[in-house]
């Protein structure tokens, strides 16, 4: 079975199959977007391919040539060198050990192809505390809005696991880590041992201790099942309040509004998505939400969730109340390293890993929103899926290094292109800023000519080619030499768009 992978230049999602998809499931793109991508993931054969080194970032590229663009940083192909030759690529251990992965999110699916593609003939199982197989957890708000169906929601078919001998445990909670004995605690179900063990635990929502916060009908969403019992909730003419208005909480308001429900997202600071937008990217926002129907308060703070067994309010400590009759919690997300840290590994904001995504422990991988990289806890899809195929074939004996990337976050559902990637909130006065507020909305962050981070409302069509910018870190002098405002390092940028 041949499969190629093609790499979103937008987002980063890597899609395996003959073609690319027709939309990228991360960030909505259209297949146009995509680009073949290292074709580390394929075949199914003992021998991994050569190795090629990225000379500017070290991303391990595996194939018989090195890739047209370095799937991390942009660079050519002239800027990959061969590392090995194929002979030491023959997996010298784990191919009959038996690999754990724990999660099944993308990060530990993702793991799990990977590590079955290099090892043939290793024992891998994946066990998550979830009834549903991998699902495509990011587009649950497209689910809320009836975008998609749940049909659209499995990553793979459910014969895929058997067809690739990986053993999926469903519905089963790992209570604990025996590092020591190298096993798993299960709950209801005897211990499993491993060689390898990779942590994919994912993370959950952060949720403030705002008085009533216990009440029914206040809830959150990562999950299918959370999703359902939104959507069970979502009677035309009742009232939702949406606590957080970040991607989520945004992307939740712009789906839940569209069952007739009234919306209205509270958020603390002075404008939408605060970490990801200036001021006037997220008044732009601001526009096109209330146009969708969705009422926005800003600067507010939550005094308690007003109610008996049920919510039926949402206090402010301005004096305000907001009639709800469901409270969606959207505050962001914690890192699920409660097992980890009891097991003794290193844990900071996440559990720590190092460039091969191994943690303190040599015989533990971790990958996905569970980990923190060199201080980065990404909370993305892309790094997730991209760190879980790199613990999966380090965990065979692979050799690969994640070398980082940018963050980048795109919105979904709401109908508006917004893209936001890098530095957009500079530190000093170091950097140098570029703001359009035209037709559409660009704003630039240069430091020492490299561009560090962008923002594009309304237009994203350069998106790809910023990235890319942003991710070589390359000098802009040229660039900044003919254009001296926004709009003209825009026109100048449409130019390099492939097509
Ligand atoms: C509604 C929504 C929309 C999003 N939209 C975007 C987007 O547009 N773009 C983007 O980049 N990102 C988005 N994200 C974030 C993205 O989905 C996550 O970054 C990504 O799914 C993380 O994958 P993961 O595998 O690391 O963790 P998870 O997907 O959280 O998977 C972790 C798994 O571990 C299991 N688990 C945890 N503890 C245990 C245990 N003790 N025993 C057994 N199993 C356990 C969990 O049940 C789960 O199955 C969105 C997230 C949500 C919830």
């Amino acid at each position: 079975m041949s499969i190629a992978s093609w790499y979103c230049t937008v987002c980063g999602y890597v899609h395996r199959g003959e073609f690319p998809p027709e939309y990228c499931p991360v960030c909505g793109v259209t297949g146009e977007r995509f680009e073949p991508a290292a074709d580390a993931l394929q075949g199914r054969g003992r021998v991994m391919s050569q190795q090629w080194r990225c000379l500017t970032c070290d991303y391990m590229h595996t194939g018989n040539v090195p890739p047209d663009t370095c799937q991390v940083c942009g660079a050519g192909p002239d800027q990959f060198e061969l590392v090995n030759p194929p002979e030491q690529h023959i997996l010298p251990q784990g191919t009959e050990g038996t690999i754990v992965i724990v999660g099944g999110g993308i990060a530990g699916l993702s793991a799990a192809e990977s590590a079955r593609q290099a090892a043939p003939k290793a024992t891998i199982t994946i066990v998550t505390r979830e009834s549903d197989h991998p699902y495509y957890r990011l587009n649950l708000t497209r689910y809320l809005a009836g975008e998609i169906t749940g049909n659209d929601l499995p990553v793979r078919p459910e014969n895929w696991y058997a067809e690739n001998s990986i053993t999926i445990l469903l519905d089963t909670e790992v209570t604990a880590i025996d590092a020591k004995a190298k096993k798993l605690h299960l709950k209801g179900h005897p211990d499993l041992p491993y060689d390898k063990l990779i942590l994919a635990l994912g993370a959950h929502p952060f949720v403030p201790a705002i008085p009533g916060v216990n009440r029914e009908n206040v809830v959150t969403l990562r999950t299918r099942v959370d999703a359902e019992r939104i959507l069970a909730r979502c009677s035309a003419g009742s009232k939702c309040v949406i606590v957080g208005g970040g991607v989520l909480g945004l992307e939740t308001a712009a789906a839940v509004v569209l069952h007739k429900v009234q919306v209205t997202v509270v958020e603390g600071f002075e404008w939408l998505l605060p970490r990801q937008l200036t001021r006037t990217a997220g008044e732009r926002l601001a526009k096109k939400a209330r146009k969708l129907g969705i009422d926005l308060v800003f600067n507010a703070k939550i005094k308690e969730f007003d109610g008996d067994e049920q919510v039926r309010g949402v206090v402010l400590e301005s004096g305000q109340i907001l009639p709800a009759n469901l409270v969606i919690v959207t505050a962001g997300v914690r890192s699920n390293s409660y097992l980890a840290r009891m097991a003794g590994l290193e844990v900071n904001n996440g559990v720590v890993v190092n460039h091969h995504l191994q943690t303190s422990n040599p015989d533990i991988f971790a990958a996905g929103d569970l980990v923190e990289h060199q201080g980065t806890a990404y909370g993305t899809w892309a790094p997730a899926q991209f760190q879980g195929t790199i613990a999966g074939m380090n965990a065979v004996g692979g050799d690969v290094v994640f070398a980082g990337i940018p963050r980048s976050n795109s919105l979904k559902v709401l109908g508006a292109e917004m893209f936001s990637i890098g530095q957009i909130h500079p530190d000093d006065a170091s950097y140098e800023m570029f703001e359009n507020d035209g037709e559409s909305y660009d704003f630039f962050v240069f430091r020492d000519t490299r561009m560090v981070g962008a923002i594009l409302v309304g237009d994203t069509a350069i998106a790809p080619v910023v990235k890319k910018l942003i991710e070589a870190q390359v000098s802009c002098a040229d660039l900044l030499a003919v254009a001296s405002d926004a709009k003209g390092i825009r026109d100048e940028l449409r130019k390099k768009i492939v097509r």
